[in-house]
């Protein structure tokens, strides 16, 4: 365990949002984890468990402890059809990937340049270009912090859906979790459903060509949190009735629209596209000119001016749509984590 001597966590989320804690400890260990949240309960501070911050708001100073989890370590095993990987929670995910890629492990390659740590993928079951963390994982170990107990979630106990999994729900507070579990077959199979990757034969494309064009891709289309502060792609994409869906393609045949057996998943990024809000700004908070999903920290924005942003192109589209778009970055308040529909709405 280790303390941080600052209490400023703007380098600690990719919004880049100036806001202080009372105290900023790393956990190493499950121990160190463990101590961090008893010291902080025994001060009555509330708790923020942060990995790379690359999907949080904070909307204004944080009253409580903030533990960074730092917990590394990867183990591989293998079994006659799969690789087994356990991976310590504080493990940067894309450098997992590229690890993992240099010894011919793959399956991976879709989920490349996804900012964060390895601990937090199954919380929003993160995906990109065809692949959801569900796909890979075998197991989620956590801690209940209260009673130090360890416990393990098989993936299908994890209630894994779009943006979604149960760590957001029944496990809401109290638990860290420190390891995943992930499998990955020896007989690779490439996913090239999605863009620029359905180039590709699937007779003769390899790991290492999905990887580089993942990555180019995703250089080419986001902001790279380092250069322009942001938290990819702030609103989830609308899950709407078959009804709505139609409606709006016979208005706009253009429309993004990805069909499921009861539903219709539309592009949040081409809605605020329509809405003519690319560039628009309220103080320093923006949305990205060329990428409508993304909003913006161009210096010195709040937490504030980015949920005034978020509001208004909240209300532009529902107003255009009949849409209500929900964020897919959590917001933080002073004492923890607070309702972001609400904040918006
Ligand atoms: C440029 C950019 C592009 C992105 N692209 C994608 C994409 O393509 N697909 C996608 O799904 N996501 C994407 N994201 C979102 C983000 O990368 C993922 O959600 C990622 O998994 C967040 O990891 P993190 O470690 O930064 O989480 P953090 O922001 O640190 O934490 C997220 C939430 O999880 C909680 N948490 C963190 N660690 C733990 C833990 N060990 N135990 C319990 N709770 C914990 C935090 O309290 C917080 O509520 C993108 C973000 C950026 C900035």
């Amino acid at each position: 365990m280790s303390v941080c001597q600052s209490t400023q966590l703007k380098a600690f989320n990719t919004f880049s949002i100036s806001a202080r804690a009372e105290h900023i400890g790393i956990a190493t260990s499950i121990e160190s984890l463990l101590s961090l949240w008893q010291e902080a309960m025994r001060k009555d501070h509330p708790i923020l468990l942060l990995g790379g911050g690359s999907n949080i708001l904070l909307t204004e100073n944080f009253n409580g402890t903030v533990i960074l989890n730092r917990i590394l370590g990867i183990d591989i095993k293998e079994s006659d059809t799969a690789w087994h990987i356990h991976v310590g929670a504080g493990e940067n995910w894309h450098e997992l990937i590229t690890h993992l890629l240099k010894q011919q492990i793959h399956g991976l390659e879709n989920l490349a340049l996804i900012p964060g740590n390895v601990g937090s993928a199954p919380i929003q079951n993160i995906g990109a270009y065809g692949i959801e963390f569900k796909h890979v994982c075998e197991y989620v170990d956590f801690v209940e912090l209260k009673t130090g107990n360890s416990i393990r979630l098989m993936t299908n106990e994890c209630q894994f859906a779009y943006r979604d999994s149960i760590f957001k729900h029944q496990y809401k507070d109290g638990y860290a979790i420190t390891a995943v579990g992930l499998r990955l077959n020896k007989e690779w199979e490439p996913t090239l459903t999605y863009g620029g990757l359905a180039q590709f034969s699937r007779e003769d494309v390899t790991p290492e060509q999905i990887f580089n064009t993942v990555c180019e891709m995703r250089q080419s289309k986001l902001p790279d949190p380092a250069v322009m502060a942001n938290a990819g792609s702030f609103f989830k994409n609308p899950i709407v009735s078959t009804e709505l869906a139609q409606k709006i393609q016979s208005e706009y045949p253009d429309c993004p629209q990805y069909h499921n057996e009861h539903s219709v998943k539309i592009a949040a990024g081409w809605l605020i596209d329509q809405c003519h809000l690319k560039g628009y700004s309220i103080g320093d908070a923006a949305v990205h000119t060329k990428q409508a999903l993304v909003l913006i920290n161009k210096g010195n924005a709040t937490g504030q001016d980015i949920v005034t942003l978020a509001a208004y192109v909240h209300n532009k589209v529902a107003e255009k749509f009949n849409i209500f778009l929900e964020p897919e970055v959590r917001f933080i308040g002073s004492e923890g984590e607070i309702d972001a529909v609400e904040c918006i709405s």
